[in-house]
């Protein structure tokens, strides 16, 4: 048996997605821009797309701008509130500890130009805290910029109330919605923010496409010199098959929010079995009161390191995902569990299972009968189990 179970880096495109796509690199394969009836009828077909995709979110058409990605769209949010702030004076950023790298390392360079960045807690439960944000905005803070749910963890973010107190604050509010976008309801005007970013591939869409939201009334800021296209805020000629697979995805993706109780469901039996190996803990959401997102939940098994989990998982048909990132070569724990407050050599035990409306209830059984043989397998090797079980070292997860 083969699962996919790493949906939170990427899912596949749907069928209804690639459907709709492919008369657009053959057929109505025109420039936009172009004033003949090849570039008009691909220039409608933009537009149809852009209003599509407004109406779901709650926004207008011209407050869409179509972006190569999540990762874009944050960068791009982003530079806008720096440049517009700092020509009033305003170089303070606030954001949170485990935000994506898109956002983070946007940050960094920020702060390498005289920027101050404030990054909120998230305590152990992998939540910001409204009253933490309210104590850090100040006189010359820019933006606030808090992702809507963590694509490690899942953890659901209070984004309609830290919203609430920019709005009052007078401080620009962008959320990262790149994991909850065709997963959670989201509607930008009721939620009050300013910005927000969304990535189809992690919907069932195509890879390479996002759209950055942003309020009317915001100059935004280019990335990319060039063509007018996008108002003159994004340059580049459009892909028309990508924005059309996206606008086709978040429909399909909107039209089957119901199931997200089913893979909720499956998701708590994961949690509820998985948790039941020894020295083992789900990491985030634990508080018990906290939203999650229907498909992610993330574990620590102690004594093990999530690599070696991960590839032994892949032998049994299983793709899942270790919170550690492999950067440059260097085995790094994962910023965000490192955030939640878990020491390094337990942040290396971790594992991430993201599912889908696509996975059923036998690929997630399969997951509970391999896992724990996997965790008992690797135990049996590892020195600092032994070391642990011999009581020579202290555990962590109780
Ligand atoms: C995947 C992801 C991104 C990056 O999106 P791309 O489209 O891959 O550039 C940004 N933020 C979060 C939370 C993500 O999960």
């Amino acid at each position: 048996m083969r699962v996919y179970a790493d949906n939170a880096a990427t899912t596949r495109t749907s069928r209804k997605a690639l459907d709709a796509m492919l008369p657009y690199f053959t057929d109505v394969f025109g420039n936009p821009s172009s004033l003949h009836t090849y570039g008009q009828e691909a220039k409608t077909v933009l537009e149809d797309a852009r209003e599509r995709i407004a109406n779901i979110i709650g926004a207008k058409p011209k407050e869409i701008y179509f972006t190569s990605g999540g990762s874009e769209a944050d960068n791009q949010a982003i530079v806008t509130a720096a440049i517009n702030g700092a020509n009033k004076s305003k170089k303070h950023i606030i954001s949170s500890k485990f935000e994506h790298h898109a956002v983070l390392h946007t940050l960094q360079k920020l702060e390498k130009q005289g920027f101050e960045v404030t990054l909120l807690d998230v305590y152990e439960d992998g939540y910001v805290r409204p009253e933490d944000l309210e104590k850090a905005i100040r006189e010359d803070t820019a933006l606030v910029t808090i992702m809507f749910a963590n694509n490690e963890i899942g953890t659901v973010q209070p984004i309609k109330k830290l919203a609430e107190i920019c709005k009052e604050k007078k401080v620009l509010f962008h959320t990262d919605a790149v994991q909850a976008v065709g997963h959670l309801e989201i509607n930008v005007a009721d939620l009050g923010v300013d910005m927000l970013s969304l990535s189809a591939h992690k919907f069932h869409g195509p890879n390479g496409i996002g759209v950055l939201y942003a309020r009317n009334g915001i100059m935004l800021r280019n990335l990319i010199e060039g063509g007018a296209q996008e108002r003159g805020k994004r340059a580049g000629t459009e892909n028309i098959p990508a924005i059309v697979g996206m606008a086709v995805a978040l429909e399909e993706a909107v039209s089957k929010l119901d199931d997200t109780k089913r893979i909720a469901g499956l998701r708590d039996k994961l949690i509820s079995e998985l948790t039941k190996i020894p020295h083992s803990k789900l990491n985030g959401g634990n508080g018990g009161n906290g939203e999650r997102l229907p498909g992610i939940a993330n574990f620590c098994f102690e004594g093990i390191e999530g690599e070696s989990l991960l590839l032994l998982l892949d032998d049994d048909g299983i793709a899942a995902s270790s919170g550690s990132a492999c950067t440059s070569g260097s085995l790094d724990p994962s910023h965000v569990l490192l955030a939640l407050g878990l020491p390094h050599e337990v942040a290396h035990g971790s594992l991430r299972i993201s599912l889908s409306d696509e996975n059923t209830e036998e690929e997630v059984d399969h997951i509970i009968k391999c896992v724990p043989k996997v965790v008992e397998y690797l135990r049996n090797m590892s020195p600092v189990w032994d070391e642990l079980q011999k009581g020579e070292k202290q555990y962590v997860i109780q």
